[in-house]
């Protein structure tokens, strides 16, 4: 496994604003392989300090974005910690309730959402909160020792690949639209109804399709057909079934806001 951080997106500075990796990737193929506009003006998304580089594509991998080895995050950036995995998000949720979960899914989507595009780094919300309330970073008491793990993110509207996101724990988020299915279910002769809520995205055809879904339990999400929702969503994308399944972190580790 690479033993460094690659990125979906970055802060390019000649614009001031995010760009996105598949744009970027398009941009190179059109400009005879060169990296042309972005080079030395693409930094990481958070901080919007540590500068990147483009590592092109081979015929065994995509093109990625990593850390130039010389340049460094904000002492608040969460790509300074290392990524979290499954059992310590589910143990660092399961010590706080579901409205102190909640919060954290609101700082994320504030995060994530707010456009930041015209905000120059020195006013990058990142660089303006302490950790204590990046909601990028998870944070663990052990024994008087804090640990502190990052979450990768993934925006679901891009590109999705397996190998990479296989069993790893991700905080997902989008612009997306929303469909809710049930099945019966029976326990102890008690009928049940169970719920699934089901995440379209638009793809470059300009199609909305079904990325995923998630299973709610007994929640019924009140979804309304055909509107765009915001999302946010911490856990792993099981593909043992073939088609993507969302597994929350926590069943509050989840938040749904129109847009
Ligand atoms: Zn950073």
């Amino acid at each position: 496994m690479k033993n460094y951080k690659t990125f979906d997106e970055c802060y390019f500075s000649v614009e001031n604003r995010t760009e996105y990796l598949d744009d970027i990737i398009d941009y190179v193929k059109n400009n005879r392989n060169d990296l042309g506009k972005y080079k030395n003006y693409i930094f990481c998304p958070e901080c919007k300090i540590a500068e990147l580089s483009y590592v092109h594509q081979t015929s065994q991998r995509r093109a990625f974005l990593r850390r130039k080895p010389s340049s460094h995050h904000s002492q608040n950036c969460s790509y300074n910690f290392e990524y979290s995995s499954s059992e310590f998000s589910k143990q660092y949720y399961e010590e706080l309730n579901s409205n102190q979960i909640q919060d954290k899914m609101n700082s994320a989507m504030r995060v994530l959402f707010k456009n930041e595009d015209g905000l120059d780094r020195k006013n990058s919300i990142v660089n303006n909160t302490n950790n204590e309330e990046n909601p990028f970073i998870l944070k663990i008491e052990n024994n008087g020792n804090q640990i502190k793990k990052s979450l990768r993110r993934k925006n679901l509207g891009k590109y999705l690949d397996k190998e990479e996101i296989e069993g790893q724990l991700h905080l997902f988020y989008g612009e997306v639209k929303l469909s809710t299915s049930t099945r019966d279910f029976e326990k102890e002769n008690n009928k049940y109804q169970i719920y699934f809520l089901n995440i379209y995205c638009l793809n470059k055809k300009g199609e909305w399709t079904k990325r995923t879904s998630i299973y709610r339990g007994t929640i019924n999400d009140n979804i309304i057909k055909d509107k765009i929702y915001k999302i946010v969503a911490v856990g792993t994308m099981d593909f043992s079934k073939g088609f993507p399944k969302l597994e929350l972190s926590n069943k509050y580790a989840i938040l749904i806001r129109e847009k």
